[in-house]
């Protein structure tokens, strides 16, 4: 049985430990297709839970859904230069379709600029239509050698914001509204306090004139980027010809943007937060956030510990997302067993004797002192008490992400050998002064795996930057370094 199967523990092999907590919370499992992935219903459930969320923000934002299609053109990607030598590599190609070869192959999008535009180029005719704010939530497909569980597959969910503005400040502020937005869902949702800045020249995305992102701290020090907003300028517009009348009659092109948050956003809570005994969820994210086991041994206790369950169940139901698990196919050592893995932020435990004692037994699945996980909450009591707890534990989680993050941020490092040991044992992100050249870069990342993850923006920039870059050459400005994801 599954229930023997102890995890790897995070400090012995964080991979498989990883690999192990998205295993047994049901997650996700592999597929026959080499590197896509199967989303299961309890990993499909907290996506669902993100999107909601994101979704909501978006519209608060002025921001309109619509939906594009799957396939693109291939003569459409190579429209803009950068854009399509950036995403080469990654195409899968349709090059048949009812039994007949195409006249023109279809690309299956990698991201949607290059069918958004040209159709875009269509609804956008005068200042009047500007700003244009749409999202789309959708699949696409990027064709990576190297593949695990949310972090990387070949295909993956994810929503990407495409908006038209009349202006570059316009874009500008578009580009910067969503990196925030998108700071305050990772922090206020998912307890996971990302680094923001701007990505280098080099490790912009293909087509962007700046790419702006969101640089999360796993538990293992390794950075996973997780969300990325671009500023366009006029490139897409001047690639598919998307002009608008301005208010003075004459013509221009749009300046435009476009940003991503994907299902690796799942991969991200994952590694943020869980434990050895598996799956950690911040409640606002949990699709169970309290699970209510009853335990009884005669049957005579069976009736009174289910209708108590029952009742109690239905109280919580109002506000709360409450799975009554009443199966009498299982021991509560086995239904502790599977919740904890799936990561239930709140436990109720109630035995005849907790009857009694007019109480129930709550178990938290974290705490900061693991002593205080379990203790007695009175009957009359509980439904005022279990929402509290909730947003105690969604409070403490993103403390612990953001204590971690700081306790593993090394400032103002211009020794190389240092930035080398740390690294290299603890590891974390270090901030450095940057000479600016792509060189500097490939041979730190040739010594030690280490990549510049971005130039940190105010909110993270050292109030002191040495001057020296850690080559010895003179610092152009600060940045992130991190082994990353
Ligand atoms: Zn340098």
């Amino acid at each position: 049985m599954a229930e023997d199967k102890a995890l790897t523990p995070r400090s012995e092999d964080f991979s498989a430990w990883y690999n192990g907590v998205v295993q047994r919370a049901e997650l996700a499992g592999y597929s026959p297709v080499r590197g896509c992935m199967v989303i299961r219903p309890h990993g499909y459930a907290i996506w669902e839970l993100m999107q909601g969320a994101l979704d909501g923000m978006f519209k608060a934002t002025g921001h309109q859904n619509a939906y594009f299609p799957l396939f693109l053109p291939r003569s459409f990607l190579q429209k803009e230069a950068e854009h399509v030598e950036g995403f080469a590599p990654e195409i899968a190609l349709v090059t048949h379709g009812g039994g007949k070869e195409l006249e023109e192959p279809l690309v299956v999008r990698p991201t949607s600029e290059a069918i958004i535009w040209p159709i875009m180029a269509d609804w956008i005719q005068s200042y009047r239509d500007l700003p244009m704010l749409i999202n789309q939530w959708a699949n696409i497909v990027r064709w990576e050698m190297r593949t695990r569980p949310f972090l990387r597959t070949l295909e993956f969910l994810w929503q990407e914001g495409h908006t038209a503005h009349a202006t570059w400040d316009d874009a500008q502020r578009e580009t910067l509204l969503i990196l925030g937005l998108y700071r305050r869902f990772m922090e206020e949702w998912m307890a996971m306090p990302p680094v923001t800045g701007i990505k280098t020249e080099w490790d912009k995305f293909a087509g962007a004139d700046r790419t702006y992102a969101c640089e999360a701290m796993m538990q293992d020090k390794w950075a996973l980027q997780a969300g990325t907003s671009h500023n366009l300028g006029q490139n897409f517009a001047r690639a598919f010809d998307v002009k608008y009348q301005t208010e003075d009659g004459a013509h221009d092109y749009v300046w435009s943007t476009s940003w991503g948050v994907s299902t690796r956003l799942v991969g991200g809570l994952v590694m943020t937060h869980s434990d050895d005994t598996g799956l950690v969820l911040p409640p606002k994210l949990a699709p169970i956030q309290v699970v209510i086991v009853p335990i009884w041994k005669s049957d005579d206790d069976k009736g009174r510990v289910l209708d108590a369950g029952a009742r109690l169940a239905k109280n919580l139901d109002a506000d709360l997302r409450v799975r009554f698990d009443d199966r009498d196919t299982l021991n509560p050592g086995a239904k502790y067993y599977e919740w904890e893995g799936k990561g239930v932020p709140v436990r109720i435990e109630i035995g005849p004797k907790d009857l009694e004692k007019r109480q129930v037994m709550a178990v938290l699945r974290f705490s900061e002192d693991p002593k205080a996980r379990k203790f007695a909450i009175a009957e009359d009591e509980v439904t005022a008490r279990i929402p509290a707890l909730l947003d105690e534990m969604q409070a403490a989680l993103l403390a612990a992400a953001l204590r971690r993050r700081e306790e593993n941020s090394y400032r103002g490092v211009t020794d190389y050998n240092e930035f080398k040991k740390i690294i290299s044992s603890s590891g974390g992100f270090i901030y450095t002064g940057y000479c600016g050249a792509e060189e500097c870069e490939l041979k730190v990342k040739d010594d030690t795996k280490a990549t510049v993850r971005l130039i940190p923006d105010e909110d993270f920039a050292s109030d002191e930057v040495p001057d020296k870059c850690i080559c010895g050459g003179p610092a152009e400005t600060e940045v992130v370094w991190a082994r990353a994801y």
